[in-house]
Parts: structure tokens; C-alpha cells; sequence
């Protein structure tokens, strides 16, 4: 059980309040409510690592977990909120920017989406960005107990042929923090991304 002992380490707003950027890490993102932090915990076999049900908007920083040494999982703010003022909008999305194009560590990106909303037009943007930053992203299909196996299958089918459609550099699997499902995949390439 390898990433049941990750522990939070560290907030940060911008790009000097990170741990130095020497070791690997993996990102994850989506927007609110996609089901981020349940993942996040589900993954370390924790209760509340990360906090769900934020209030919405206020957590505009980037929290660091160490898995082990100088590895880390990072948890990104959620988007998507409407109520959030435009200009903290584009404080964040500044920062996010920074982030994925300019840290070394970062080896790869897990991207949430709810199975029954997957590929928003934000979720779009984000995907661009990291194309941009030669980012690899693993998508994982949320909540997908919330579906009958057909039609969840058939979503996987879409998001993938969207994804290969547009050229990205970006797989897919289905995802369920309430059952487990998809556990051991997403773990498989979190492992390869950190390069146990
Ligand atoms: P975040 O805002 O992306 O961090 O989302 P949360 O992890 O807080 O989850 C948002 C809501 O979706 C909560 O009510 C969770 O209980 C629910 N949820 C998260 N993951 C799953 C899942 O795999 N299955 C089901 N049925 N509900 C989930």
C-alpha cells in the first residue's frame, strides 16, 4: 500500500511557496465537485486527507502531499464555480499556468471529470494547457458507480475517441470512489509517473 502513508506538507499561492522543484510529482485536477478529493483519498487509503466539500472559491492554493522523500501528490484548486470574482479567476489561472508549463517535478496530470459531465469546455482549456507543457494527463471517469455498465462504457468509448481525436496525449479509465473501481489502475500510473 504505497501511497497510504502520504501526508499533507505544504500551501501555496504562487510559485515561490512550493517545495523546491528537484523531485517528481503528479497533479490532480478537475472541476469542483468532479469527485477530486474523495479521489485523492480513496488513492492514500485515508479519510480526509484532502477536505471534501470546500467552500466553493476559497481554496485558490495548490496543496503539496509527500508520498515518500521527494515525491509529492498535489492537489489543484477545483474551477468551474461561477460565483468565483473574475479577477481571482485569473490570479488562479496565472498561476496555473506558471505551474504546468514551468515545474520540472510535475510528471503528469490526473484530470477529474463526473462520468455523467465529462469534457467541459474548462476541462478543454486545461487539457490545451497541458498539451502545451508536454504534461501527459490520465483522465479518470468519476463517480462511475452512478452509471449502469453500458452506458458507462459507452462514455469511456466517447471520451477517449474525443481525445485521440484532438491529438492529445491523454488516457482514460473509469473511476469510483465508493467502490473501488479503477483503484489499481489509477495507483498503476501515479506508480510509473513517480517512478517507484
Ligand atoms: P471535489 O470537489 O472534486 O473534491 O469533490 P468531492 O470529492 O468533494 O465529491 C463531491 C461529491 O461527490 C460528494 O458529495 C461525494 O460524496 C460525491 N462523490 C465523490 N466520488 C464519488 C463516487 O465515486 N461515487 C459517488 N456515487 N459519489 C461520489
Amino acid at each position: 500500500k504505497r501511497y497510504q502513508n502520504t501526508r499533507f506538507l505544504t500551501s501555496a499561492t504562487s510559485l515561490r511557496g512550493m517545495p523546491p522543484d528537484i523531485g517528481r510529482e503528479a497533479a490532480f485536477a478537475g472541476r469542483s465537485n468532479a469527485g477530486k478529493s474523495s479521489a485523492l483519498n480513496r488513492i492514500c487509503h485515508q479519510k480526509s486527507l484532502a477536505r471534501t466539500s470546500k467552500t466553493p472559491g476559497r481554496t485558490q492554493q495548490i496543496n503539496f502531499f509527500t508520498v515518500t522523500d521527494d515525491r509529492y501528490l498535489v492537489d489543484l484548486p477545483g474551477y468551474g464555480y461561477a460565483r468565483v470574482a473574475k479577477s481571482q479567476q485569473q490570479q488562479w489561472g496565472a498561476l496555473l499556468r506558471q505551474y504546468l508549463l514551468g515545474r520540472r517535478s510535475l510528471a503528469g496530470l490526473i484530470l477529474l471529470m463526473d462520468i455523467r459531465h465529462p469534457l467541459t469546455p474548462l476541462d478543454g482549456q486545461l487539457l490545451d494547457l497541458c498539451q502545451e507543457g508536454g504534461v501527459p494527463v490520465h483522465v479518470l471517469l468519476t463517480k462511475a458507480d452512478k452509471l449502469k455498465r453500458g452506458p458507462a462504457m459507452a462514455t469511456l468509448r466517447t471520451v477517449e475517441r474525443q481525445l485521440d481525436r484532438e491529438g492529445l496525449d491523454a488516457s482514460v479509465q473509469l473511476f469510483s470512489s465508493l467502490n473501488g473501481e479503477g483503484l489499481e489502475a489509477a495507483q498503476a500510473r501515479l506508480d510509473d509517473w513517480l517512478a517507484f
